[in-house]
C-alpha cells in the first residue's frame, strides 16, 4: 500500500475517534448536567475534590499507555473542569436575579424616578435622622439641587452599644413629614424583619444595611413586601453572596430590588473600607437589578467623593448615594465623612460638570 493511502486511512481513522471522543464528552456533560440538577436540589456543593481525585486514580490505574499517567490526569482535569464550569453556568441561570435569567435590566420605580433605566440618580441625606429642624434642613438642600431622593438612618446599627441607636419608628415619620412637605421621595434603614411591613407606611423605599446583607429572615420579610429594596454589600462579602442575598428578596415575590456597593474591608487603612469599582461592572454583567455605588461609606473620606462618584458612574452604575449634614462637627453619627450643605452642592456641580449624571 503506497504511504500516502496509508496516512490518509490514519487521518480518516483519527476523526472518527474525534467523533466518537465528542460524542462520548457530549454524553458524559449531560451526565454531570444531572448531577448538577441533583446537587442543586440537595444543596451540596458542584465541587467534590475527593470524587475527583478517585476517577483519577480509577483512570490512571487503568492506563494503558502510550499517555503517561500525568498526561491522562491532566486530560480528565480538563475534562472534569469544562463540566463544573456547565455546571455553575446551569446554576446561574436558574437564580432569578441572573443576567442569564432576564436579559431586559430591571427597573425600580420610587414614584416618578425610575432607577435602572439609563438615566442614574443621586440620593442624598443625612446619616442619621437627628430632628425635624436637622431634616428639613437638609430636604431644603436637595429640592435647592434638584435632587428627589432623601436617606436618612432611624435605626442606626452602631459599633458601639453606646453610641446614639437611631430615632426609630420616630425617626420614620420626621422622614415622612419633611418629604410631604418638600415633594421628596426617602430610604431608610430597617433592621427587624417585624418593622419591614411597618416601614411601608412612612418610607418609599426599605434600606437592607450592610451588617444586614445576610440577615436571611429580615431577607425573607423584604421579600414578603412590595416595597423596592436597597440592599447593601456587606462588609465582607463576596459578590457572589451578595448576589444571592438579593436572590432571598426576588425569590420571595419582591422584584423591586437595588444592589449597592458601600465598600468593602481590606488591608489598606487610607479609606474606610475598600470602594470595589469592578463590583459595578461584574454586578451589571451578573444580574439585571440597578447597581448604586455609596461613595460616603466606602471611602468615609469627604476629599475624594467626588470622583468616586464620577468612577462610579463611569463604571455604569445606575446611581450614587452621599451623606450629607446641615453641620456634620456636632452629627450624632458618621461626623467625619458628611458633606455639610456648601459642600454638598460643591460635590454635585463637580459631578455634574462631568456629563455623567444627567439633571433628575
Ligand atoms: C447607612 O447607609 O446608613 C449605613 C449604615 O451604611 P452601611 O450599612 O453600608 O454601613
Ligand atoms: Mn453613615
Amino acid at each position: 500500500m503506497d504511504q500516502s493511502k496509508n496516512l490518509e486511512q490514519l487521518r480518516g481513522r483519527l476523526s472518527e475517534i474525534n467523533h466518537n471522543l465528542l460524542h462520548l464528552l457530549s454524553e458524559r456533560a449531560q451526565i454531570t448536567q444531572e448531577i448538577g440538577q441533583i446537587k442543586e436540589k440537595q444543596g451540596v456543593p458542584k465541587f467534590d475534590p475527593v470524587r475527583e481525585k478517585e476517577m483519577l486514580e480509577e483512570l490512571t490505574a487503568a492506563n494503558p499507555g502510550p499517555f503517561q499517567d500525568d498526561a491522562i490526569k491532566l486530560l480528565f482535569k480538563q475534562i472534569f473542569q469544562a463540566s463544573l464550569n456547565l455546571q455553575v453556568d446551569e446554576h446561574k441561570k436558574q437564580l432569578l436575579v441572573s443576567r442569564k435569567n432576564q436579559q431586559e435590566d430591571t427597573v425600580v420605580s420610587i414614584g416618578n424616578v425610575k432607577v435602572g433605566a439609563g438615566k442614574p440618580i443621586m440620593i442624598a441625606g443625612p446619616c442619621s435622622v437627628e430632628s425635624y429642624e436637622q431634616v428639613r434642613e437638609v430636604a431644603a438642600a436637595l429640592k435647592e439641587a434638584g435632587i428627589t431622593v432623601m436617606r436618612g438612618g432611624a435605626f442606626k446599627p452602631r459599633t458601639s452599644p453606646y453610641d446614639f441607636q437611631g430615632l426609630g419608628i420616630e425617626g420614620l415619620k420626621i422622614l415622612k413629614e419633611v418629604a410631604d412637605e418638600f415633594g421628596l421621595k426617602t430610604i431608610s434603614e430597617i433592621v427587624h424583619p417585624s418593622h419591614i411591613e411597618l416601614a411601608g407606611q412612612y418610607i418609599d423605599v426599605i434600606q437592607i444595611g450592610a451588617r444586614n446583607m445576610q440577615n436571611f429572615e429580615l431577607l425573607k420579610a423584604a421579600g414578603d413586601v412590595q416595597i423596592p429594596i436597597l440592599l447593601k454589600r456587606g462588609l465582607a462579602a463576596t459578590i457572589d453572596e451578595f448576589v444571592h442575598a438579593a436572590e432571598y428578596v426576588v425569590s420571595r415575590g419582591n422584584k423591586q430590588v437595588m444592589l449597592i456597593e458601600r465598600g468593602i474591608r481590606t488591608y489598606e487603612n487610607a479609606t474606610r473600607n475598600t470602594l470595589d469599582i469592578s463590583a459595578v461592572p461584574i454586578l451589571k454583567q451578573e444580574t439585571h437589578l440597578p447597581v448604586l455605588v455609596d461613595v460616603t461609606h466606602s471611602t468615609g473620606r469627604k476629599d475624594i467623593l467626588a470622583p468616586c462618584a464620577k468612577a462610579a458612574l463611569a463604571a455604569g452604575a445606575d446611581g450614587v448615594m452621599v451623606e450629607v449634614h446641615p453641620n456634620p462637627a456636632v452629627a450624632l453619627s458618621d461626623s467625619a465623612q458628611q458633606l455639610n450643605i456648601e459642600q454638598f452642592h460643591q460635590f454635585l456641580s463637580s459631578v455634574r460638570q462631568s456629563g455623567l449624571l444627567k439633571d433628575q
